[in-house]
């Protein structure tokens, strides 16, 4: 053919510019766009060939070849598939794939301004390689018999060149003469780790640089018939796909196709530090194709402690992100993917109890977080959520509540360390109520959840109250003077009850309100502190966002202290022994040093035990057992 060259438009605005800047973090993409591209193509052939309008050798194999040469300094893409005559460049490539390009960056050109405004730019196309080339060349042959090969080169993306091709077999090669930041591509690995992300399960091989073996995964599991899966598939599965060498708990297999398709499958995975790093946990694909892994706008974001792959051939994604949002087709499959996981656990709950409870532990936060995020699945899940007790059993709440109902009505109980807490616990123990165990960062939100969802049960720590019954008013009033005068406060709140012999000589008690609200303060400053206390405060100013200045005005308060002061109260044992003695000692005014000791000491007992002893009032402490084990072994010589 004579050569040939043209204007791809009548529209002279280079658009590549726009799209190199726009989509700067997400370059790799173009990958993913021509490897689909040669799929497409592959596929369309595969189609003529079963339909007997086309013939191909006995025994071909459907293929894509991306081969690097780093002296050249390009990166090139070769399918055997329908490939295109030169009537068929001219219209696919400089007419539809061209236009293509401008009208998705027309219109989102403002959804540039927050640089993700659509999600994993799907359908930007071939052009989107002009972001890392400085030239691009097509060699392609027609399946169609007689046709010459012909060859597409342009350097801008708007011009270009139509020449012959000396391409022997049918089918396509793209070839990328990389820019300089393109050549960085070159680098060992990060081609293959590229396609490794986006084309881990495209369906068909791709071979880099020749190796016979391919990259992907032609036949991803959650193709296959759930029935045909084995247990030992999913595990293999899911540690290929989320490089852990850890085995998931259990999964979900999702598959159907009415009323509309969705395949993919769910992890449980075993418990880790998550909170952080919520990006790339759940993939999501469109007919084998990644897409995207950060897709808050198509799933409820509590479902990103899960791990896994969703491949949503009907999800629109050639739209914006805040349009997917609102779409009624993204929120029935949002629902849908909510009641199956809430059904595959309220399923294990009710069937097999034991082994629900031993993932109890990995599962919990991710039931309890989802619950706070979604009405929906606190709805499905809520007669399934367990609480664990000191002594290892599990009990849901209304089952807790009926066991000890008589003894502390409406009340649960709670422990956040039973081993630091354990002389509380042993008092429970003495009287035979349940401690449950609620040690996560979640639980403190969670109780409150529960509370109000409830409406009549109260979490109160061990330590929030100790009941008993109270000593005379003199001998309250003689131990609190002492208390008072030994520990230099003069408002210390002191209480005399009866806790039982099992009980220490002192304990204190910390209201559960005011405790909580220290706690969500602290929660508050720490998160204000991760995120940037002004970003924070910018964001919730400008969106009006009326929670987050709540919580600003009363946590950044500097009243807040005098509002929701500590609530702690000593509470002297009379059951003890030791008090007894004390209160011997406090008649003597010629030993009022010596008792002002032992009452100090317990003081610092009763903070050691509470966990609310501080360095400096430790160090102190601990000088003075020296010297009261000092006084015990010479009056243990003297009597000996
Ligand atoms: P899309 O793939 O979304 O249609 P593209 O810009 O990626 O848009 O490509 C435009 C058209 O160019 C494709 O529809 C196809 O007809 C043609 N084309 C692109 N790559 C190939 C290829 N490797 N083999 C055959 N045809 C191709």
């Amino acid at each position: 053919m004579t050569q040939e060259k043209g204007t791809v438009s009548v529209r002279t605005e280079n658009i590549f510019p726009i799209i190199r800047k726009w989509l700067y973090s997400d370059h790799d993409i173009f990958l993913r766009e021509l490897v689909s591209n040669a799929a497409d193509a592959l596929s369309k052939m595969r189609r003529l060939v079963s339909l007997g309008e086309a013939e191909v050798p006995e025994g071909t194999a459907w293929r894509i070849d991306v081969v690097e040469d780093k002296e050249k300094g390009t990166l090139s893409f070769t399918d055997n598939g329908i490939g295109m005559t030169a009537d068929e460049v001219r219209k696919y490539i400089n007419e539809i794939a061209f236009s293509g390009a401008v009208d998705f960056v027309e219109k989102y050109k403002d959804a540039s301004a927050e640089g993700a405004g659509i999600i994993g730019h799907f359908g930007l196309g071939f052009y989107s390689s002009f972001m890392v080339s400085d030239r691009v060349r097509i060699d392609t042959r027609s399946y169609r018999p007689g046709e010459e090969a012909v060859r597409w080169e342009s350097e801008s993306g708007t011009e270009y060149e139509l020449s012959a091709s000396d391409r022997a077999e049918r089918g396509t090669t793209v070839t990328l003469f990389l820019s300089e930041e393109g050549k960085a591509l070159l680098e060992p690995g990060k081609a293959r780790a590229v396609i490794e992300k986006y084309c881990a399960f495209m369906p068909y091989p791709i071979h880099l640089d020749g190796a016979e073996e391919p990259i992907n995964d032609t036949s991803p599991l959650w193709l296959k018939n759930p029935k045909d899966c084995t247990d030992e598939e999913y595990r293999a599965f899911y540690r290929k796909a989320f490089s852990d060498y850890r085995d998931p708990l259990f999964w979900i297999h999702l598959n159907m196709d009415y009323p509309f398709s969705l395949k993919g499958i769910l992890y449980f995975p075993p418990l880790d530090n998550v909170y952080e790093t919520l990006e790339g946990r759940i993939k999501l694909y469109y007919n084998q194709v990644f897409v995207a892994d950060n897709i808050k706008e198509v799933i409820p974001e509590f479902l990103f402690l899960l791990k896994g792959c969703l491949d949503c051939p009907d999800l629109p994604l050639n739209v914006s992100r805040s349009f997917l949002q609102n779409d009624g087709y993204v929120q029935k499959l949002s629902t849908h993917i909510v009641r199956k996981v809430s059904d595959r656990l309220t399923g294990l709950f009710e069937n097999s109890r034991a082994e629900y409870e031993g993932f109890w532990p990995d599962i919990g936060p991710f039931v309890k977080y989802g619950c706070l995020r979604e009405e929906k699945f606190y709805d499905r899940m809520k007669d399934a959520i367990v609480y664990k007790q000191v002594d290892g059993t599990y009990a849901t709440l209304d089952a807790y509540l009926e066991a000890n109902g008589e003894k502390a009505p409406e009340k649960a109980w709670y422990t956040v360390d039973a081993a630091k807490q354990a002389s509380y616990v042993r008092i429970f123990q003495g009287k035979g109520i349940g401690v449950l165990v609620l040690d996560h960062e979640l639980d403190n939100p969670f109780m409150s959840f529960i509370e109000y969802k409830h409406g009549k049960v109260r979490f109160q720590r061990i330590d929030s109250e100790l009941s008993g019954e109270a000593a005379s008013p003199e001998t309250e009033e003689r131990l609190r003077t002492l208390f008072r005068a030994a520990s230099g406060d003069a408002k210390l709140d002191v209480q005399v009850r009866s806790l039982g012999v099992d009980g220490l000589p002192a304990m204190l008690s910390e209201s559960e309100q005011s405790r909580r609200m220290q706690e969500m303060r602290k929660r508050f400053e720490d998160q204000r502190r991760r995120t940037g206390a002004k970003a924070k405060k910018d964001a919730a100013a400008a969106e009006g966002d009326a929670e987050d200045q709540a919580a600003e005005d009363l946590f950044g308060s500097e009243k807040f202290d005098e509002l929701f002061p500590l609530d702690r109260t000593l509470v002297v044992n009379h059951d003890s022994a030791l008090v007894k003695r004390l209160e011997m000692l406090a008649e003597l005014p010629s030993l009022a040093e010596q008792a002002n000791e032992v009452a100090m000491h317990l003081y610092d007992l009763a903070r050691l035990g509470h966990g609310s002893l501080g360095a400096q009032e430790m160090h102190a402490f601990l000088e003075r057992s020296v010297r009261l084990l000092e006084k015990a072994a010479d009056a243990v010589r003297q009597e000996g």
